[in-house]
C-alpha cells in the first residue's frame, strides 16, 4: 500500500474539473486522480495535461452509477488505505432554452447534482484520513434558489439540526412536486438546478456537522463552494472567469493547511464565507 497522498476530483475530463486537476498537479504533494464517466474523454484530458508537463492519473468515475463509485472506493482503499483529498466537482445543467419537460430536468438534474454527489460522499467519506479536506462544487445559485423558497422551506434548508435523510426526503419531493406540476404551489422555486445545488450546500453543511460528532479529532475540513461564473460548455462563453480561475476557489479549500481549523460546513465563493 502506498503511503503517498492522494486526490480526486470528480468529472474533471473538462472545465472547471480539468482546471481543478491542473492546479492540484502543480500544488498538492501528492497523486491527484482526473476522473471521467468516459475513459476515453477522460485519457484525452490526461493528454492534454501532459502535454503541459503535468502528471495526472486516472480513474473511470461516473457518479451516476453506484458500482463504479464503489470500484473508485475499493482501488483507493487498496492502493492507499484511504483519501485525503476529494473535490466533488461534477455536475449537469440543462441550458436555459431547453425544452426538455420540466419534471423530466428536474429527476435526471437532482440525479447527478444531489443524488450523485451524495452517494459519491456516502461511499468516499469514510475512507478520508485525518487532515482530509473535501470540497462540495455547489453555485450561489443554491442561494438565490433558496431565497425563492417559500419560508417553511428555508428555515428546513437553513436548520441546524436538519438530517441527511430529511433532506433527501426533501429533495425526492422536489421531483415528485414538478411531475404533478404543484412545485410552485408547495414553495417551490422554479430552477431544478437551483434545487439541486441547495441540496448541494445543505448535504454539506449536514456532513460537517456529522464529522464534528463522529470525528472530531481528525482535522476534517468539508466546505461547499462557488466557483463563480466560468467560461465552460455548462455555462457559456460570456462567462467572466476562465476555468483557471474557477479553480481557485475549490482549490484553496482542498489545500486547506494542516493548521487550518476553518472554513468548515460553510459556503465559500471567492475564498471568502458566505452567509446561508
Ligand atoms: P462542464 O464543463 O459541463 O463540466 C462538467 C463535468 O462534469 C464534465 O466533466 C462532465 O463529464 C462531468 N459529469 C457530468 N455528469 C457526470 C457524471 N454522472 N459522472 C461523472 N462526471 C459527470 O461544467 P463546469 O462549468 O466545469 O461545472 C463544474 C461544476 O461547477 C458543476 O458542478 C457546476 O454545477 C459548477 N458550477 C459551474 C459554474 C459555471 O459558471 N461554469 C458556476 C457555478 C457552479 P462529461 O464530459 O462526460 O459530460
Amino acid at each position: 500500500m502506498s503511503n503517498v497522498p492522494v486526490a480526486v476530483v470528480t468529472g474533471s475530463n473538462k472545465g472547471i474539473g480539468l482546471a481543478i486537476v491542473r492546479a492540484l498537479c502543480k500544488q498538492f504533494p501528492g497523486d491527484v486522480y482526473l476522473t471521467s464517466r468516459d475513459p476515453g474523454r477522460g485519457q484525452a484530458a490526461v493528454a492534454q495535461l501532459q502535454q503541459e508537463g503535468l502528471r495526472p492519473l486516472f480513474h473511470q468515475l461516473d457518479i451516476d452509477d453506484l458500482q463504479s463509485i464503489r470500484a473508485l472506493r475499493d482501488f483507493l482503499k487498496e492502493k492507499y488505505g484511504g483519501l485525503d483529498v476529494l473535490v466533488n466537482n461534477a455536475g449537469i445543467a440543462f441550458k436555459v432554452h431547453d425544452t426538455t419537460p420540466f419534471a423530466v430536468q428536474a429527476e435526471v438534474t437532482l440525479k447527478t447534482n444531489f443524488f450523485g454527489t451524495r452517494n459519491v460522499c456516502t461511499e468516499l467519506l469514510p475512507l478520508m484520513k485525518p487532515y482530509g479536506r473535501v470540497v462540495n462544487v455547489s453555485s450561489m445559485v443554491s442561494s438565490s434558489a433558496l431565497g425563492g423558497c417559500s419560508q417553511e422551506l428555508q428555515q428546513k434548508f437553513r436548520s441546524d439540526t436538519i438530517t441527511e435523510d430529511e433532506l433527501v426526503q426533501l429533495m425526492t419531493k422536489f421531483v415528485e412536486d414538478t411531475k404533478k406540476s404543484v412545485h410552485q404551489k408547495e414553495g417551490w422555486p422554479n430552477t431544478a438546478y437551483g434545487v439541486s445545488k441547495i441540496g448541494v450546500t445543505v448535504l454539506s453543511r449536514i456532513q460537517a456537522r456529522l464529522l464534528n460528532e463522529q470525528r472530531k479529532g481528525d482535522h476534517i475540513l468539508l466546505n461547499a463552494c462557488c466557483p463563480g461564473w466560468v467560461r465552460t460548455d455548462m455555462a457559456g462563453p460570456k462567462a467572466t472567469k476562465s476555468p483557471d480561475e474557477g479553480a481557485e476557489t475549490p482549490v484553496y479549500l482542498a489545500l486547506l493547511p494542516s493548521s487550518a481549523d476553518a472554513p468548515h460546513g460553510q459556503f465559500v465563493s471567492n475564498k471568502t464565507v458566505r452567509p446561508w
